[in-house]
């Protein structure tokens, strides 16, 4: 039996029924890591002997996860771990306190197995902005394995962490999810507490799971999900079980599809595979329909001007006082000897696509440019939530592709801001209005790279994306596909 390749819930059984150990699990994956990730490198923070240590003294645990581990994107606090956000200004820092779902999951028995590689700050959609160096696709190492999550995807897709968390502010889960073949889902704004997880945009930012399915995803959100009173924007709802009802059936469900988001420029493979999809659950008994979603094409200019801002006004923290790099030494560039700290280290802590992001964002909010971009950006934010909002008055959930194009080169899209940020063209408007959208793989193209398709749905409805996407599953095996090399 290849531990490696099975799902968290199946690892979870045998772990249950003791036919294996939390130390059993921690050295294959440990194993495979030490074969495969020196291609891949999507582990940036890893102690094989620590995680050994930490199987151990969860080896008789009667805790729900038994030691089940789990890789967690860089930007989450880990208590006394690095945590670096992938970039330089972070360097060396480790947290004083865990954030919220970490302290969930320990609570729960799972091993924290230690960090994996992301965009820098999480600004970007392919993993290259990392001060460490890209991480791999596992379905073809000279591609991009997508972002910003992309060490969170490729470390699921390549097997080498049987789940793991990433962040999502404009597709940083369900992008990577779709370019990896693998699941990966944004939950709806507040349901998943942000405490302790590094800010790039707070009004758009959730945490979510990466799994190789549904059931997976909705047994990490049973796990992670629910109020923190040391999160102002957590929602006290009630606790819902995510696994029931997985199976209830989609028959009679009313589907739309937005011509909005199947537009010229869409890889022809990615579209033909979601029109395949889109099949399956017609012969599955689901009403699907054409629909509109006119604010779309405004979600891209929308979320640049919002999500920069938020940005520049969260990253002004790291200016060498409190947290990780401080350069003080060298030519003076400013007469004040705090400036002068302040700069340098800013200077040379952030990366070029960080830099960008706070000059968009301090520009976007500066006096006189407020009121034309900021405070425009969100009215038109209203008008794409208000879009969805007629949509689900009329329908369960809604179906688009999740990213327009299949993975694509590392190196292709760097010197391209633009074109690097279209990948998020259908993934946007969902942080935007705050509803929940998940990516499941549906296909692969011809040159054997995974399509991810999207279901959105209300806010607080995650039990109608992982009864669709469920139903989906049953009916089709591309979610159990491994990449070649990582078999
Ligand atoms: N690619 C988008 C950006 O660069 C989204 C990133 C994210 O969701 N963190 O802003």
């Amino acid at each position: 039996m290849d531990i490696t390749n099975l799902s968290a819930a199946k690892l979870l059984d045998l772990l249950n029924k003791k036919q294996i150990s939390s130390v059993d699990i921690a050295s294959a994956y440990l194993n495979r890591i030490e074969s495969l990730d020196d291609k891949i490198k999507a582990f940036i923070h890893l102690d094989p002997e620590d995680v050994l240590k930490k199987a151990e003294k969860l080896k008789d645990s009667d805790s729900k996860l038994k030691g089940l581990p789990i890789a967690i994107k860089d930007n989450f606090c880990v208590k006394g771990q690095l945590t670096t956000c992938a970039s330089n200004i972070l360097a060396g820092f480790k947290p004083p306190y865990s954030a919220t779902v970490i302290e969930k999951l320990e609570n729960d028995g799972a091993l924290i197995m230690g960090k994996v590689n992301m965009d820098e700050f999480a600004f970007g959609s392919s993993c290259e902005t990392s001060c460490y160096g890209p991480t791999h696709n596992p379905w073809n190492l000279d591609c991009a394995p997508g972002g910003s999550s992309g060490g969170s995807a490729a470390s699921v897709a390549a097997r080498l962490a049987p789940w793991a968390l990433g962040s999502d502010t404009g597709g940083s889960i369900r992008q990577p999810a779709s370019l990896c073949g693998i699941v990966g889902l944004k939950p709806t704004y507040g349901l998943v507490s942000r405490y302790g997880l590094i800010a790039f945009a707070s009004s758009l930012d959730q945490i979510g799971p990466f799994t190789q399915d549904i059931t997976d995803s909705a047994l990490l959100m049973n796990i992670i999900s629910g109020h923190d009173p040391k999160d102002s924007t957590s929602v006290n709802t009630k606790t819902l079980d995510y696994l029931a009802g997985l199976n209830a059936d989609i028959k009679g469900l009313k589907i739309g599809i937005p011509k909005e988001y199947f537009i010229e420029g869409i890889d022809s493979d990615v579209r033909d595979k979601v029109e395949q999809a889109i099949e399956i659950f017609k012969k599955a008994g689901a009403i699907v329909e054409p629909i509109s979603l006119p604010h779309t094409e405004y979600a891209v200019a929308t979320y640049y001007i919002v999500a920069p801002s938020e940005a520049s006004s969260n990253l002004a923290r790291f200016d060498g006082v409190q947290y990780g790099l401080r350069v003080k030494d060298g030519e003076k560039v400013n007469d004040s000897a705090l400036i002068d700290m302040y700069m340098k280290t800013r200077g040379k802590g952030f990366g070029a696509e960080a830099k960008r992001r706070i000059l968009l964002g301090t520009y976007a909010l500066s006096s006189g440019y407020y009121d034309a971009y900021y405070l425009k950006a969100l009215k038109v934010r209203t008008k794409i939530t208000d879009d969805f909002n007629q949509a689900f008055k009329k329908y369960d959930c809604i179906i688009t592709p999740t990213s327009p194009t299949k993975a694509f080169k590392l190196n292709e899209k760097t010197n391209d801001p633009l074109a690097m940020y279209l990948s998020d063209i259908f993934t946007i408007s969902a942080n935007l209005s705050g509803i929940p959208a998940i990516s499941i793989p549906c296909g692969f193209t011809q040159d054997n790279l995974p399509v991810g398709l999207q279901i959105l749905g209300k806010a607080f409805d995650e039990q109608m994306l992982f009864k669709v996407g469920h139903a989906y599953q049953q009916l089709t095996d591309w979610h159990t596909r491994v990449p070649e090399g990582c078999k």
